[in-house]
């Protein structure tokens, strides 16, 4: 089997041909080595660690086909630059991290690595995970491999996980860890034609990863298909004692509960999550999703989440509120960068230089958003306004889940846009990103975007599947089934690759 073909394949697929001995961990890791070396303009990798790819991927050769086997032997993977890796730079896309080599482990890429799969590098994001473009990113954006039909134009990959749903998309890795606080798993994968999981608050190990908004912030997969998402949240998922609120659950076998048939499955439609008029290929797309479900015996209702118009606004106040806090850390002492000083500063005015020069401009205003709610004039019309609204919203969803059992909506109101187009003048038209991704963080609630389709230009649409806590399982079987019968084939054009 030739390289190209090789790093078409997912994690399973691939994973099968380890097993049968047909190709080796080093074969595979090598492809996607030299379709990363090829692929600078996409920007999706910021660190590469290929010796320690090659190192891993010597060693699960073996480990196959021996009792220590593990589930992600072999398997090639890139990170978001969000997770911190022992002796990795890690930077969360922000010059304020500049050269910040951890000297541990996040839980997650600690589990990945248990269960030996194989590092390729660090992926490009937003700073801090601020932002639905990739543009906020010290390194620059990512490039999404998609383009339109009638443009060369770069269009966004989305964001913060970007440069992961980019990765996953070029087929530069066979999966890629994201994480989502308010969409950045979800409306990456929909930009790219991938499957994106956010899965419930808790059900992942927030340790070691760079904290944006605590109360929402959960790593989860992005991969090229549905199967590949129960693979590795399998193994990304499970209790830790270093997360107060990681979840003392057990962790199922996603992939067992794929393929069951969803006969009487309910399916909320919400009257607030009504797509746009004026892309006529959306609809149809979207109405297919629909016809094909209930073709498999899902019934649907029409439900109402009636405070769905305040979910923006409320993440908006809380998400900054906990970012500033979290944010305070970087003063130029402990970590990374530390501004150029004059012999006479004081200790006020090493932080101040070094968070003027070292945060970007989205992550500076969420700092002065968030220290603005939390102050103590404030706080008590905008920060525990929005607390008590969040309950609504969660409320919202506990009355819906009493008539169904997921609700399904479309992943964004877009497709993927050009480099540049959005929340240059006003940043509220790039946080309408993430309109229908960010209730679902709101409510800590389980949900996955799948492709449905290209619209008028070729460019993917992704509809989301919302379950309740810990309803992962459903959510799956629920996607594994949308994805079969939609069989969406397409593929980005390769007009990346040099040479
Ligand atoms: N786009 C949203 C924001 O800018 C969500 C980001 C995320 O999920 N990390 O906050």
């Amino acid at each position: 089997m030739n390289k190209v073909k090789l790093t078409e394949l997912g994690i399973k697929e691939s994973r099968d041909l380890l097993n049968r001995k047909e190709i080796s961990a080093e074969e595979l890791t090598n492809a996607y080595i030299q379709n990363i070396k090829e692929s600078s303009k996409l920007n999706a990798f910021i660190e590469k660690t290929f010796d320690k790819a090659l190192m891993q991927a010597s060693e699960a050769d073996k480990i196959i086909g021996t009792d220590s086997q593990k589930s992600l032997c072999g398997i090639p993977l890139g990170i978001k630059d969000l997770f911190c890796c022992k002796n990795v730079k890690t930077q969360a896309a922000s010059n304020i991290l500049d050269s910040f080599i951890p000297p541990y482990e996040s839980t997650v890429t600690d589990k990945l690595w248990n269960e030996q799969a194989v590092m390729l590098g660090k992926l490009n994001m937003d700073e801090f995970a601020m932002g639905s473009s990739n543009e906020t990113s010290a390194y620059g954006p990512a490039i999404n491999p998609w383009r339109m039909s009638n443009s060369d134009e770069p269009l966004t990959p989305g964001g913060s996980s970007g440069g992961s749903s980019a990765a996953v998309a070029a087929n530069l890795c066979a999966g890629a860890t994201g994480t989502d606080t308010g969409g950045s798993i979800r409306q990456p994968a929909s930009f790219t034609g991938t499957v994106g999981l956010k899965p419930t608050y808790g059900r992942c190990s927030r340790w070691g990863i760079i904290a944006f908004a605590s109360s929402f912030d959960q790593a989860g997969p992005i991969t090229k298909n549905v199967t590949d998402s129960a693979i590795m949240l399998k193994a990304m998922s499970g209790f830790d004692p270093k997360d107060s609120t990681s979840a003392k659950m057990e962790v199922p076998d996603y992939e067992q509960h794929l393929e069951k048939d969803i006969r009487g499955l309910r399916i909320g439609l919400a009257r607030e999550y009504s797509l746009k008029k004026g892309n006529p290929a959306a609809e149809q797309k979207w109405e297919q999703a629909i016809s094909l479900l209930k073709n498999m015996g899902a019934e649907f209702v029409e439900v109402s989440l009636p405070h769905t118009e305040f979910a923006l606004p409320t993440y908006y106040v809380l998400a900054p509120a906990e970012a500033s806090s979290n944010l305070a850390r970087y003063d130029g002492v402990r970590y990374g960068r530390r501004a150029t000083l004059d012999t006479n500063d004081s200790i006020l005015e090493l932080y101040e230089k070094t968070r003027s020069e070292g945060f970007g401009i989205e992550v500076k205003r969420r700092i002065l958003i968030g220290t603005y709610v939390l102050s103590s004039g404030y706080y008590d019309a905008y920060y525990k306004r929005a607390q008590k609204v969040r309950s609504l919203i969660k409320n919202d969803f506990d009355e819906v889940f009493n008539k169904v059992d997921l609700i399904l909506t479309p992943t964004t109101p877009t497709p993927a846009f050009p480099l540049g187009s959005k929340g240059t003048q006003d940043p509220v038209e790039m946080y309408m990103n993430d309109i229908f991704t960010v209730p679902a963080n709101l409510a800590g609630l389980p949900a996955i975007s799948l492709p449905v389709g290209l619209d008028d230009f070729e460019l993917p649409l992704g509809v989301q599947l919302i379950g309740n806590n810990w309803q992962e399982p459903l959510l799956l079987n629920a996607a594994f089934n949308l994805e079969n019968a939609l069989a969406f084939e397409s593929k980005p054009k390769n007009w990346w690759a040099d040479g």
